[in-house]
């Protein structure tokens, strides 16, 4: 499984329009793996355009699907 990590340092997008109604809004849930991708980072956009890829292990303490969760929560 890769990591973020091997993708090499973030690469920060640039978002079109105003901002986001909540923090949840910047991310997506992949519709080949599952995984929630946060738009801010374009190593994860890219990622997930890729054709039979795998999850990305993440480096952080929480997985992405656990923070998208958490924010959609708070934000409920
Ligand atoms: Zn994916």
């Amino acid at each position: 499984m890769a990591k973020l990590s091997d993708l090499g340092p973030p690469i920060k997008g640039t978002r079109r329009g105003g901002l986001p109604a909540s923090e949840a809004d910047h991310f997506y849930f992949c519709p080949t793996c599952g995984q929630a991708v946060d738009r801010r980072d374009l190593r994860q956009v890219i990622w997930h355009e890729q054709p039979g890829h795998e999850p990305l292990e993440m480096d952080g303490r929480w997985t992405h699907r656990e923070r998208a969760l958490y924010v959609t929560s708070r934000n409920a």
